[in-house]
């Protein structure tokens, strides 16, 4: 058997999804503004319309397609096979939307593979600036307690 030594504190680039329902993309574009110094630390990705106010603040990011042609899918089976490290997700709650099931699907599988998500800017902002935000090993020792 092998011994691995893991350093105590890893730094990494996590891997963030970015989505906004229409009525909340003002409010994601200032909470990314606001942002923008640890968001350029990150690797992120964002459905399609989102993504497009993502990078107007000059910010590198992985389209998926609109939420409502499959991007909020795209994200939950990106969260299923590990491949995000947590989710921005403005949903609105006073508009019904056309892709709900893809909604709930998301929050479900965020929920079930403890992957972090905050669904407001408050809820956002304190998971961004979280010591453990770029804390590679805690998210590592989670997913090995699973
Ligand atoms: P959009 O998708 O960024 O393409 O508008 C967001 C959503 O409706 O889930």
């Amino acid at each position: 058997m092998s011994l691995r030594i893991t350093p105590a504190f890893e730094t990494v680039r996590p891997r963030v999804a970015l989505i906004a329902h229409d009525a909340c993309k003002d409010a994601m574009a200032e909470w990314a503004a606001f942002n923008l110094g640890t968001l350029e630390r990150c690797n992120l990705y964002a459905t399609a319309t989102t993504g497009q106010f993502i990078a107007g603040l000059g910010l590198p990011v992985h389209m998926l397609l609109s939420g409502p042609r499959g991007g909020d899918a795209q994200a939950g089976a990106m969260i299923a096979e590990q491949k995000l490290d947590a989710v921005v997700f403005f949903w609105d709650p006073l508009t019904t939307q056309p892709h709900d099931v893809d909604v709930k699907a998301l929050l479900r599988l965020a929920v079930l593979h403890d992957v972090p998500i905050a669904c407001n800017r408050s809820s956002a902002d304190f998971l961004i600036s979280s010591p453990l935000f770029f804390d590679r090993t805690y998210l590592a020792r989670i997913k090995l307690a699973q």
